[in-house]
């Protein structure tokens, strides 16, 4: 691969060094190959531009993350075969296999070379990290790591160590000098901000029992400031004044909301409600999973589920097992407004992360509907006036028929014998059958014990299963968490609706 031409990219320099942090503006020449080696190429071709000459060979491939457009590579930089914090290099390269972009962090050789060795051994770090802060018990987390911590102009040897600590409850990672033994920095990975904001739990009917959705014109009405319902915003990072979370982020979303005092109490017509609601009812829905037991090494989510709030116009929303992400629609009534709407697409979410894919036979497919609107009636049963109950997505669905206006029911009536099994039949039709034998399940059995079983079942699930094997997964779910103490009613309600065999 050529280098770049001079002046046929734009580039922004560094703080600190005199390379430059980005190289933008242009296309490479074709590369070929996987991404990861057109990015070394494209690296080597340009090291003098980027100033990274010596550090070439010691740029380790850490990650691709294929796009749908592009794909992206990762590289950290390390020096004497340790890593140096934060000196990644990431490669940017589009369908067309051309390097459109790069970005730097890379430490230049002048500044490696005046690089102080160890001379403190971990133990010490160790004690360094301890010392100071909180009450209760606090011990070290793996392995404390030796690296390099650059700082301005210098780079540092330090001890990185994380610590866990019960009071306040903590994990800090402390960065210890590995000269002088002092800290360089802490930074506490549990750190939680709690944020306010106003949302509809989950329709603006279920708090103002009065309010008709449409006016005489068919026209939305907006609700009344009764229809709202102030909520906490929790475990928000607090960092940067958006709604960026442990569980959840709307970083996808174009024109973040911000609010220094983390305060995002709006209305439904300002721009910004759904992205509000979004944060607010997955977040829930995810500590909520939590508190099933899902939490530590049995989470679902290893990272925070990234949502577009406003992703497009249309009337549609969905989630990207690609990208493991969701995206809500404005059409008509934005879909993040509506509570159940959000737990619906969650459900997606949370089958993929427990069974990769799901949903690739139509069967399947219908179960993945199913679920999602079982997973939203369930969640928001006691918020719901009682005849709202058997009926999801009401207000996104106000233009609905039927009483109440709604997107879809729970307590269909037909059977498995029903199951339209043409190619053109629609998922969330045939979803119906599902739904209401969860939903049937939930009434026998109360909603923990039936949310517990029934996502518990998805763990012995395969993208292209069926019905049959569905029940039996719930059968298999309820013998390992209530020692089958709901086998015969849950057969009862399978064999009603013809779904089997089970026995
Ligand atoms: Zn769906």
């Amino acid at each position: 691969m050529r280098p770049l031409a001079a002046k046929s990219f734009k580039s922004i320099p560094g703080k600190y060094y005199q390379t430059p942090k980005e190289l933008w503006g242009f296309q490479s020449e074709r590369g070929d190959g996987p991404p990861a080696a057109i990015a070394r190429r494209f690296l080597e071709a340009n090291r003098e531009t980027l100033g990274i000459t010596s550090a070439l060979d010691r740029l380790d491939v850490r990650r691709v993350i294929h796009g749908r457009g592009a794909d992206h590579v990762i590289l950290q930089q390390l020096w004497r075969r340790r890593r140096i914090h934060r000196a990644y290099v990431t490669v940017h390269i589009g369908r067309d296999r051309r390097v459109y972009l790069v970005k730097s962090r890379a430490v230049p050789e002048d500044v490696l070379r005046e690089a102080e060795d160890a001379r403190i051994g971990s133990a010490s770090a160790v004690r360094a990290a301890l010392a100071g802060g909180g009450r209760g018990r606090a011990w070290v987390v793996g392995k404390p790591e030796l690296l390099w911590y650059p700082a301005r102009r210098l780079l540092h040897p330090a001890w990185r160590v994380r610590i866990h600590r019960t009071r306040p409850r903590a994990e800090v990672i402390t960065y210890v000098h590995a000269v002088t033994g002092h800290v360089i920095s802490r930074y506490d990975n549990l750190a939680a901000a709690t944020g306010r904001a106003t949302v509809f739990l989950p329709n603006p009917m279920a708090r103002a029992r009065s309010f008709d959705p449409l006016d005489d014109s068919d026209r939305v009405r907006r609700p009344p400031a009764t229809a709202y319902a102030a909520v906490r915003l929790t475990a928000l990072r607090g960092r940067g004044r958006v709604l960026d979370g442990r569980r959840v982020t709307t970083r996808l979303t174009r024109r973040r909301l911000r609010s220094a005092r983390l305060d995002f109490s709006l209305e439904s017509v300002r721009a910004g409600f759904e992205e509000v609601s979004a944060y607010y009812h997955v977040n829930e829905a995810i500590a909520y999973l939590e508190g099933l037991g899902y939490r530590g090494r049995r989470r679902l989510f290893t990272r925070p589920l990234a949502i577009d709030a406003r992703g497009t116009r249309d009337d549609n929303s969905w989630y990207s097992p690609g990208e493991r992400t969701l995206t809500f629609g404005t059409g008509d009534v934005d879909d993040a407004e509506d509570g159940e709407t959000l737990l619906h697409e969650f459900g997606h979410a949370l089958q993929d992360a427990i069974c990769p894919d799901f949903g690739q036979s139509a069967e399947a497919a219908a179960m993945g509907e199913g679920f999602g609107d079982y997973f939203a009636g369930s969640f928001f049963a006691a918020r719901k006036p009682r005849d709202y109950r058997d009926a999801v997505m009401t207000w996104d669905g106000a233009r609905g028929d039927g009483s109440p206006p709604c997107v879809r029911r729970l307590d269909s009536t037909l059977t498995y014998e029903s199951f339209d099994h043409r190619a053109t039949a629609d998922e969330h039709e045939n979803g119906q059958i599902w739904s209401a034998t969860l939903w049937d399940i939930w009434k026998a059995t109360g909603r923990r014990v039936a949310d517990r079983i029934i996502i518990e079942s998805h763990f012995q699930l395969d993208g292209f299963t069926s019905f049959a094997r569905g029940a039996r997964a719930i059968l298999d779910a309820d013998r390992n968490l209530y020692r089958e103490r709901h086998a015969a009613v849950l057969k009862r309600i399978f064999r009603r609706r013809g779904i089997g065999p089970v026995e």
